[in-house]
């Protein structure tokens, strides 16, 4: 497809496309015609139509011609263009001249490299979802709360003879703390969408000898963790990164939980476990049905805060079973297991992969640049700065002076105000047509 916006784009659409109703005539048709080079010669046969100003995608006419795609008819009709009086354009000047033109705003725009540049399903739906403009209305009004804060401000010191009455504080305060709080809602997405895109992270978390490397062997279907009868053999988090059911799943073998004495390198391990059980989208925790429960399997389970997890009551294969207390396995998915002869393991991944894919739904919208993440932090901390000030000794002045760069950084995320070379460098990202 070959496209061309601005002013001029019907007028060279004409030349070089030649249809029985000439080009634009008929609003909202696809005319068909033949497309022809630089020499007038006819090269092709193919369709094309003209949305006009306000209706197309960079808010200018715009003509887009369909061919059969061959790239010497493609090169044939660009030329032919060129010499009609087009230019050829730079990447991502299509979405650059939406951006000036008011139809887009920068969020948006930076959406569209991130659609197109989207691998998973993940990134494709955080994309598509700050593309169509959700990310931007949030930050919209969370500039508006900010805005309505200051409004307030200014008043009381345009005309108030003492300091701003106390119902009225209160109320900015109020204002303040919720704009604070759903930045920093947005904010901490941002690492969850980063660990998102790299794939969903399963922790496999239990004492030593639980049969943790070999549930994650059986998981696989490979040799990846070492599986040994001495406790403590994995003092290190192993991973393995796993395509199930189209999702990537980062699947993480950590280092034995136990307690007491034991040397720097274990406890090194040990320590690591619970990071990466911290962070982790799902916990399975192993438990070996031939030993029994005892407290430190239950401060285990508390220790992780909540965390989506599974328990796996491994070893069924021999005759033992472990009792678990009642307020363990409330609320918690509990599966049988036997990881050396691979008896429940199947249905382990259905349930662990119904957890993950639970964790994603329940976040909206999620943070997937850098530069969004530093202008929302900034205008954060600017906003706490000022209601500290306006908390603490009443200094409604620089409050109001520190809360228009908390506004000027929501404004820059929006694309208000940017400079130039920041724009070249977003749209230095886009390819040629888009
Ligand atoms: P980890 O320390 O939790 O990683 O435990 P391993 O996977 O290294 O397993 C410890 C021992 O338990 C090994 O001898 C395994 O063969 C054994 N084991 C693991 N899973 C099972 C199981 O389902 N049934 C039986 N009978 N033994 C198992």
């Amino acid at each position: 497809m070959v496209r061309l916006s601005g002013p001029e784009a019907v007028a060279i659409g004409r030349r070089i496309f030649h249809s029985e109703r000439p080009l634009g005539d008929r609003s909202r048709y696809v005319e068909f015609g033949r497309v022809a080079n630089v020499h007038g010669e006819e090269i092709d046969s193919g369709l094309a139509w003209v949305l006009q100003g306000a209706a197309s995608y960079t808010g200018e006419d715009t003509v887009e011609i369909s061919t059969h795609g061959s790239m010497v008819v493609l090169e044939g009709l660009v030329e032919a263009a060129i010499a009609a009086g087009a230019a050829l354009a730079q990447p991502g000047e299509f979405t650059r001249r939406a951006f000036l033109n008011g139809k887009l705003d920068l969020v948006q725009a930076e959406a569209v490299v991130d659609l197109i540049q989207s691998e998973g399903q993940e990134g494709m739906s955080a994309a598509y979802a700050a593309s169509s403009g959700r990310l931007s209305s949030h930050v919209g009004e969370i500039k508006g709360m900010v805005v309505q804060a200051l409004s307030w401000i200014e008043v009381e010191l345009d005309f108030a003879e003492e300091d701003i009455e106390p119902q009225q504080q209160r109320q900015i305060m109020e204002l303040l703390a919720e704009a604070g709080t759903r930045i920093d809602r947005l904010t901490s997405t941002f690492e969850t969408a980063r660990r998102k895109r790299e794939g969903h992270s399963l922790v496999l978390l239990g004492r030593p000898n639980a049969g943790k490397s070999t549930l994650l062997n059986a998981l696989v279907g490979e040799d990846r963790a070492i599986v040994a009868s001495t406790p403590g053999t994995t003092r290190d988090t192993v991973e393995a990164r796993i395509i199930w059911r189209g999702e990537t799943v980062r699947l993480m073998d950590t280092a034995g939980i136990r307690t007491g004495e034991m040397d720097p390198v274990e406890q090194e391990g040990i320590d690591r476990s619970w990071r990466a059980a911290r962070d982790a989208d799902c916990v399975i925790v192993v438990v070996d049905s031939t030993l029994p429960w005892d407290q430190s399997d239950s401060d285990m389970i508390s220790r992780l805060n909540g965390a989506p997890c599974i328990l796996a009551i491994n070893k069924c294969d021999l005759s033992k079973e472990v009792e678990l207390p009642a307020e363990i396995t409330e609320g918690r998915s509990l599966l049988k297991i036997s990881a050396r002869e691979g008896a429940g393991v199947d249905r382990l991944g259905e349930v662990t992969l119904q957890q993950l894919a639970k964790a994603r739904s329940e976040h909206g919208i999620d943070l997937l640049r850098q530069r969004h993440h530093d202008l929302l932090c900034r205008a954060g901390d600017r906003l706490r700065e000022a209601s500290g000030l306006m908390d603490g000794q009443g200094q409604p002045e620089c409050s109001s002076a520190i809360l228009r760069e908390s506004l000027q950084a929501l404004g820059e995320m929006l694309g208000e105000n940017v400079d130039e070379d920041i724009l070249d460098q977003i749209f230095a990202e886009f390819c040629i047509g888009k």
